[in-house]
């Protein structure tokens, strides 16, 4: 049988052969595909929409298990309490946040566009213009590897941090001790978003930072802006055969961050004094603009590039290999350490690769 290749799986399009392939439609197959694949022993790699895993080109030599579990319940729905809705992980999320924004369900809508499944977005706790999944998730159900046991958390419990959770944290060489099963939302019902926190998104908008808009436009706009930076998956459009942002923004000490030009972008991340630095200002500055390696002399002879749309996302040009897209990343990582003396962090998982 012709081995299922991760580059027809992942949005990136690279990555060799899965050793053994299982698509897993119900939560009763995704128990049943991990709890077969640890009984034998083998690794697992969990894979659901393919947009945050860099696997190489020797492909995984273990199981690759795709969860394609669809559809959702709601629980409860009252004007006090508001919509309490429970999402199969494999559940499409820009499907859930379109139908959310059409049924007057809030919270959600600028998280609009974002590829990949709703069991994925706990992992990393997935954000865009201000807003995280951290805000609206009111419990996550898995199965447990190490216990074999379904096992939920709260939102407390899951340790939510800046592209971080205990799920995250609990994954050692890309293998999850926990399989998200389903995501409990709790979404406040209106017509209007929750406020706006970022400032790119309330100019678009016409509203003050902190005040709300009809989610409806919101959702829009968010669409809008987002394609305008190759961040909307497009099949018809390279710059969006990515991982979407390749490195996450440094967190840094105020002492580090006042080393920069005044120029650079800062934001308070949290306690401490914390300085988050905007990832994409390091790399340009640095002297990687968008489109770098698109010259067939440069490092990966013009396979793999930075977007033409956003610096932060590495890109495969049509015949890229995982090894040229970390070609890139390399290069770049250097040239703003050089540059900065600052280390960028990937932020997709990385399968068989180092940088
Ligand atoms: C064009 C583009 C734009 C993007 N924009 C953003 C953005 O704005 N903000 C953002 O945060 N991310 C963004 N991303 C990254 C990515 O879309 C998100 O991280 C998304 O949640 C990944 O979902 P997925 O189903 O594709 O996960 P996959 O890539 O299949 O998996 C990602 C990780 O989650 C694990 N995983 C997946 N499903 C499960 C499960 N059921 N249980 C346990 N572990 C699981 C995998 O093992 C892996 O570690 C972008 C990506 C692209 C290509």
């Amino acid at each position: 049988m012709t081995p299922t290749l991760l580059s027809s799986l992942t949005t990136s399009a690279v990555g060799g052969p899965a050793g053994k392939f299982v698509e897993a439609r119900t939560e009763a197959e995704i128990i049943d595909a991990v709890r077969s694949a640890d009984a034998a022993g083998e690794q697992v790699l969990i894979i659901s929409g393919g947009s945050n895993l860099l696997v190489s080109d020797d492909g995984f030599p273990g199981t690759v298990i795709r969860i394609a579990s669809e559809g959702f319940t709601v629980n409860a729905e009252d004007s006090c309490g508001g919509v309490s809705v429970v999402v199969q992980a494999g559940h499409n999320w820009d499907k859930l946040v379109e139908h959310a924004v059409r049924h007057a369900w809030s919270g959600i809508e600028a998280l609009s566009g974002i590829p990949g499944s709703t069991g994925a977005t706990p992992v990393q706790n997935v954000g865009a213009y201000g807003s995280e999944v951290s805000q609206t998730i009111a419990a996550v159900r898995t199965w447990d590897r190490e216990r074999n046991a379904v096992q939920t958390f709260t939102n407390s419990e899951l340790k939510f941090g800046y592209r971080d959770s205990i799920l995250k944290q609990a994954t050692v060489n890309g293998s999850p001790r926990y399989v998200v099963l389903t995501v409990e939302f709790q979404l406040p019902l209106g017509r209007m978003s929750a406020p706006i926190r970022y400032a790119e998104l309330a100019r678009a908008l016409n509203v003050e930072v902190g005040k709300r808009a009809y989610a409806n436009d919101v959702r829009r706009e968010v669409l809008r802006l987002r394609a305008s930076k190759g961040m909307v998956w497009d099949s018809s459009d390279r710059d969006t055969y990515s991982t979407g942002s390749f490195f996450t923004n440094p967190i840094v000490s105020a002492e580090v961050a006042d080393k920069l030009p005044e120029t650079a972008p800062r934001y308070p991340a949290g306690q401490d004094g914390l300085v988050k630095l905007s990832a994409a200002w390091l790399i340009d500055q640095a002297g990687f603009g968008k489109g770098f390696g698109l010259d067939q002399d440069g490092v990966a002879g013009g396979r793999a590039s930075l977007s033409t749309k956003h610096t932060l996302a590495i890109t495969n040009r049509g015949s890229a290999s995982a090894a040229d897209m970390v070609a890139v990343a390399r290069e770049v990582r250097a040239g703003v350490e050089r540059q900065f003396g600052i280390s960028l962090h990937p932020e997709p998982l990385l399968i068989g690769l180092g940088l």
